[in-house]
């Protein structure tokens, strides 16, 4: 059995241990000891790394997970059973997952506290960490848990854990229950219990002043409760450097404050309602009056009124409303070919008939895709279109006729 020093003595960054045993397994080596400071992966939180120093050399703790109640460390190198070594702890590494536990317990400690809250969930990442929480929390309650968190870490209070027996863990006041526990268990209390108090296996700081800043960076309603997004310690500067340097960015392209860009975002958003309201209308008035003149200036096979026409300063939704425009004014039966340029620097292509009319748009739009390398289709009254380049006079004219002795014929 392991001797676990993460366990009573958490700051330990260094021990000397002998080797128990060493097997090979993927291309590493899975490596027992007698006593390591290495935390396995478990309860939610990422595993420690560090390195396995022995008189033939050095090898990388890459991994390390309990195997039935084994602690397997996975190693680029294998050792000699029986072999002295020396463990040495990644501890950077373990501080950031400190932070972020002790922080976790901090949070669910206290939204227990506040607001009656279970903690149901608990993922540590490498980027990120999550809580999930029974029950729906407001946003004024997420900033009041945010605070109370704050004065937590700020009043600087002691972590300390208790190693007991099943049944005795069974009897205490505790945050996470432990009735069906069997054996030793550990409990972790944050001041005594005011905080929290809860069975855990992770790795903690001593003090909650360690943790340095808990910040609640997201959250979102998930399986009837809420899902909490937080950063604490280094994580929790680095987001707020970076959303500051965000926000900063934002408040100088809307020529404001950090404070007043809500509010300077929401007037930009009315002004953009009120400006495609009014661009709707515009672009209603020009279909109408283009309809009007392509009427105006249509050819007439038979009986049909035939237009075909590059039209300028128009875009692909517009030559759709002088579609319809033609379709619900047209007094005489008609055929439409519209063409506009579009930012690409290609063309699109709208088409549109009148029932009865000789010449399926599909058939057409077929026509105008084979003689502009384009794309598009459509059904017998309405089809589109559009090629990536551009298109010259000629062809429309080329088109034009098309359609004049489709409709003829
Ligand atoms: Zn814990």
């Amino acid at each position: 059995m392991t001797e676990i020093l993460y366990y009573e003595y958490p700051m330990v960054v260094s021990c000397t241990a002998k080797v128990v045993s060493c097997t090979a397994k993927d291309g590493a080596y899975l490596v027992a000891l007698d006593r390591t400071p290495i935390f396995p992966e478990g309860g939610g939180q990422l595993p420690d790394r560090g390195s396995i120093v022995s008189g033939a050399g050095t090898a990388e703790i890459t991994d390390c997970h309990t195997v039935g109640g084994e602690i397997l460390h996975t190693c680029s190198a294998p050792f000699t059973p029986g072999e002295a070594v020396t463990v040495n702890l990644d501890v950077p590494r373990r501080l950031d997952h400190a932070e972020q536990h002790t922080g976790e317990h901090v949070l669910s400690g206290l939204a227990s506290k506040l607001f009656g809250a279970v903690n149901v969930g608990f993922h540590m990442a490498e980027d990120y960490c999550t809580i999930d929480l029974d029950i729906e929390l407001a946003p004024e309650q997420l900033v009041e848990l945010e605070l109370a968190a704050n004065r937590a870490v700020r009043a600087d209070l002691p972590v300390h854990t208790e190693v007991t027996d099943g049944d005795d863990a069974s009897s205490r006041r505790l945050r996470k229950r432990a009735e069906k526990a069997q054996g030793e268990v550990r409990i972790v209390y944050i001041d005594n219990g005011k905080v929290d108090s809860c069975t855990c296996c992770g790795t903690h700081l001593p003090h909650t002043g360690m943790v340095g800043a808990i910040r609640i960076t997201d959250s979102q309603h998930y399986k009837g409760g809420t899902r909490l997004w937080f950063a604490c310690g280094g994580r929790a500067s680095s987001a707020s450097v970076r959303e500051h340097a965000a926000l900063t960015a934002l408040a100088r392209q809307y020529s404001t404050s950090r404070e007043e860009l809500p509010n300077a975002i929401r007037k930009q958003m009315d002004e953009l309602t009120a400006a495609k309201a009014e661009l709707k209308a515009k672009s209603a008035l020009l279909a109408a009056g283009t309809a009007a003149a392509l009427v105006e200036n249509a050819v007439k096979a038979g009986s049909v009124l035939i237009t075909c026409e590059k039209l300028a300063g128009m875009n692909a939704n517009d030559l759709k409303l002088v579609c319809d425009r033609l379709a619900e004014s047209a007094k005489e039966p008609f055929a439409a070919l519209v063409f506009a340029e579009n930012r690409e620097g290609g063309t699109d292509y709208r088409m549109a008939c009148s029932q009865g009319v000789k010449l399926s748009m599909k058939e057409l739009c077929a026509a105008v895709n084979a003689a502009v390398n384009g794309k598009g289709g459509g059904s017998p009254l309405f089809a589109q279109g559009k090629t990536s380049r551009g298109v010259d006079a000629q062809t429309v004219d080329m088109l034009k006729s098309y359609m004049i002795k489709a409709i003829e014929g």
